[in-house]
């Protein structure tokens, strides 16, 4: 089966998460997707199960009596609650010409290299674009079917020696909860790559440092018409509160390395005001100064209205990957190395966001995140180029060939 053929039979079944469920995983759906895969690898002879929080684990036995440490491969079944993923009807756009793709005629939904220039590098080869009325979910099903398709050469090809290469699909990323119930001691692996970027040639080991920060104004409510020197507005301290922090930091004007606080959700009245916040930052002094000029930039509006008007509750959520992945940076040389021997040129940045592979990092699994060939994630305009998938299969293989082949393969 070719790398097409697996992505298009993954798309279409709908394993959306849901962030308000209380349940893990977030919906039972993904288990048709998780079910559905374990039985494509013990079809290719492999052993493969899903444990009950719908993590899919596999392994592709070493073949050679040599000492080679072993390495995984992660991708992730759920598709972002952003957008629909149920009834994905993925169309195949062969030979694309560089015009304008009509998604959808009714909905007048187009795909449009006005809008996105990026389609302009694909021209003469194959895109799978939506019907325009849900997303593709190439996010990540394209990583799963590059995995899968990578195991299926490296079994017909018994020539090629490797060491143990363990695979799993995890639910529940795009909520942020996809190395939750992760077992890494289960896995096997020393290092991993989670097989979830963009564009042919991605390859980040840098994440952001991620804090969740609601901050609470307490007022006093009086009748409008006695107020004199009685109310406390707490809508006002909150607009005092948030006309403080750093304007020019912010994510509407930053990029690249430059962190952030951002505003998500301001909800009050004259009695009680709560102001929700992620700060971010690469740069872990950097993230901890933001932290502290948060608190700070609280105490002042609490020391002006009196002790108990303001109250910050903040909570890491996860880690720059980078501070573990610089202590094995032989992993980036390795998948960089890989997409040049496959005439990919590598693009080293930042991710402006998480990955699992930030939260897999600090749980002992050093775990950098290499292209699956798609843009325009989480929405109706997503498309994936064939070709980089198939790009993405022979760079899978030509890390896993990297690991047989040098001696000193554990740094
Ligand atoms: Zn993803």
């Amino acid at each position: 089966m070719t790398v097409l053929e697996r992505f298009i039979n993954y798309a279409k079944i709908h394993t959306t998460s849901d962030p308000k469920s209380d349940t893990f995983p977030s919906s039972m759906r993904q288990f048709d997707l998780a079910n559905f895969l374990v039985k494509e690898l013990k079809e290719l002879g492999l052993e493969a199960e899903v444990d009950e929080h719908c993590y899919v684990y596999s392994k592709i036995p070493s073949n050679t009596d040599k000492e080679i440490c072993p390495i995984g491969f992660i991708a992730h079944m759920d598709t972002s609650p952003d957008a629909s993923g149920e009834n994905v009807k993925p169309r195949i756009i062969e030979n694309y010409d560089g015009n304008m793709i009509v998604l959808n005629k009714e909905e007048n939904v187009v795909l449009s290299p006005d809008d996105f220039p990026s389609l302009k590098n694909y021209i003469g080869q194959t895109l799978v674009v939506t019907d325009g009325t849900t997303l593709l979910g190439a996010d990540d099903k394209a990583g799963i079917a590059e995995i899968i398709t990578a195991a299926e050469y490296l079994l017909s090809h018994p020539e090629l020696e490797h060491g143990d290469i363990m695979i799993a699909f995890t639910p529940d990323e795009e909520i942020g909860q996809g190395a939750k119930y992760f077992d890494v001691k289960k896995f096997g692996a020393t290092f991993a790559y989670t097989i979830d970027g963009g564009p042919r040639g991605e390859l980040e080991y840098e994440s952001f440092n991620a804090n969740n920060a609601s901050v609470s104004f307490y007022g006093r409510n009086v009748h409008p018409g006695s107020a004199k020197n009685q109310m406390i507005n707490s809508i006002e301290m909150a607009s005092q509160f948030h006309s403080l922090l750093p304007e020019n930091e912010k994510p509407q004007y930053t990029s690249g390395y430059e962190g952030f606080y951002h505003l998500m959700s301001f909800k009050g009245n004259v009695d009680k005001t709560v102001l929700d916040y992620i700060i971010r930052d690469h740069d872990r002094d950097l993230f901890e100064q933001k932290k502290q000029t948060f608190i700070e930039t609280a105490n002042f509006i609490e020391k002006k209205y009196g002790k108990g008007s303001v109250e910050v509750n903040a909570k890491d959520s996860y880690y720059n990957m980078g501070e573990v992945i610089k202590e094995h940076m032989h992993l980036i040389t390795r998948a960089k190395v890989a997409m040049e021997k496959n005439d990919v040129k590598a693009v080293i940045k930042p991710v402006r966001g998480g990955t699992d592979g930030s939260a897999l990092s600090f749980m002992g699994l050093p775990c950098p995140n290499i292209f699956t060939g798609g843009h325009n994630y989480h929405g109706r305009h997503e498309y994936v180029c064939v070709e980089s998938m198939e790009k993405a299969v022979k760079v899978i293989i030509s890390i896993i060939d990297s690991f047989a082949k040098t001696k000193n393969n554990k740094n």
